[in-house]
């Protein structure tokens, strides 16, 4: 379910034509659906309101703090993995209480931050962290309520860099050593051992790896209350699958439909970390074409979006679907890549995709563009990073302005004897 749509061959954002936004804002830009994104967050509560249960935006899919004030507005958690995410979380208003902290290299600056803030709790990923929070924790006369993320070695069939379940993994604390350090956990005095956490991967297209993991987390969790800890909550992380091309993901009732009874019987409130499932279709990249060209095995259509922009189709080979922002009469599609200006051969949007002909002057749109998007660009070739422009029925508002070529060296300094 998206607010991108076509009529007459021309697309939509809601109630504004993409093409009318373009002309005000220039090329290339961000576009996000308000309706799209808050539409999202409730299939994905509401799928699961048979449980307690807190939806935690996972902020590094999209972390515009017009976004975060969005979702909190709605009553929407944030699951975050830096001190950068937790300070963009508190600015846009997420109740510290709802805040998750992850993340594999937390540094004590960090731990402070957030046991300073009051957050809900950290998710532990290694025993030398387990013992940092505590000292901190201590030091700040504060116990740190924790939960371990442990890996439950679940193979997801999904791209190798978002599998994050596996024994090879670099996430979280194996199953079979959580138990101990869970015992020293709970001997610890600033420590306060309150939930299991994991996270298996991203764009899961279906419930099975998390119904065999969370059978094993919910056994753990079960047991730690046999060992008298109070475990409360079980946060069964993110990871839910979306469409990009024409492959088929489950829907949030789907997933729901599959896990509530598994978590039902635990009486812990359920944490959900969920960033794809809500931002990704509720936000396009809006490109314009600069030239056609054609060398002896290939066409090109150069763009003025690049991988800085997008980063996805370089780092993940992923693909997103990609069609004319007006559609003309009649036009044959031929076989291009899609490519931007920058000085790499990896940097395309799509390859070997059909597209009906366009001219210079063009505008395309890359589908589903709205998580891990924006929040991975760069100024890679000192590029200047895109405005993003969030829309609601009728009105566009500019949630970022484009970068100026003196936002390029903000913070750069001359030595003086130079
Ligand atoms: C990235 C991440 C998420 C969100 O993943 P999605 O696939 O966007 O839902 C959730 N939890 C943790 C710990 C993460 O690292």
């Amino acid at each position: 379910m998206n607010d991108f749509v076509y009529r007459n061959g021309v697309l939509f954002c809601e109630d504004l034509r993409v093409s009318d936004i373009a002309s005000k804002v220039g090329t290339p830009f961000y576009l996000y659906s308000k309706n799209t994104f808050t539409s999202h967050f409730h299939a994905v509560d509401q799928a699961f309101g048979e449980l307690q249960h807190l939806v935690c935006y996972s902020l590094k899919a999209n972390s515009n703090v017009a976004i975060v004030k969005l979702m909190a507005n709605e009553g929407a958690g944030a699951d975050v993995v830096s001190g950068g995410e937790l300070f963009r979380a508190l600015k846009g208003g997420v109740d510290p209480q709802k805040i998750v902290f992850a993340g594999l290299g937390k540094t004590a600056e960090e731990i402070e931050y957030g046991l300073n803030e009051g957050i809900l709790m950290f998710n532990v990923e290694s025993s030398q962290e387990l013992m940092l929070i505590n000292e901190v924790a201590q030091k700040l006369g504060k116990q740190a309520p924790i939960a371990l993320r442990v890996n439950p070695d679940i193979d997801v069939r999904t791209h190798p860099y978002i599998a994050t379940g596996l024994k090879k993994s670099k996430f979280g604390i194996p199953l079979k050593e959580a138990m101990a350090e869970y015992e020293v956990a709970q001997k610890l005095p600033g420590l306060n051992p309150i939930g299991v956490h994991q996270h298996i991967g991203s764009q899961i297209m279906e419930s099975s790896p998390f119904e065999s993991s969370l059978r094993k987390v919910g056994n753990l969790a079960k047991s730690l209350k046999v060992l008298g800890m109070d475990i409360r909550y079980i946060n069964i992380g993110g990871g839910f699958g979306i469409q990009y091309t024409d492959e088929e993901a489950s829907q949030p009732d789907q997933f729901a439909a599959a896990l509530v009874p598994l978590l039902r019987e635990s009486g812990c409130t359920i944490i959900m970390e969920v960033g794809r499932m809500i931002a990704g279709n509720a936000g396009i990249l809006v490109t314009r074409v600069l030239f056609n060209k054609k060398n002896e095995e290939k066409k090109f259509v150069v763009v003025d979006a690049a991988m800085n922009d997008l980063l996805r189709p370089s780092l993940y080979q992923a693909e997103h679907h990609i069609g004319p922002v007006v559609y003309k009469d009649g036009t044959p599609e031929e076989k291009v890549d899609v490519v931007g200006p920058i000085c790499e051969s990896g940097d395309f949007l799509a390859q070997d995709r059909a597209l009906p002909e366009v001219q210079s002057g063009d505008l395309l749109a890359v589908f589903t563009a709205g998580a891990y998007g924006f929040s991975m660009a760069s100024n890679y070739n000192s590029r200047k990073r895109v405005p993003e422009i969030l829309v609601s029925g009728k009105k566009a508002y500019v949630i970022r302005r484009r970068e100026t070529y003196e936002d390029l060296v903000r913070g750069e300094a001359i030595p003086q004897d130079l």
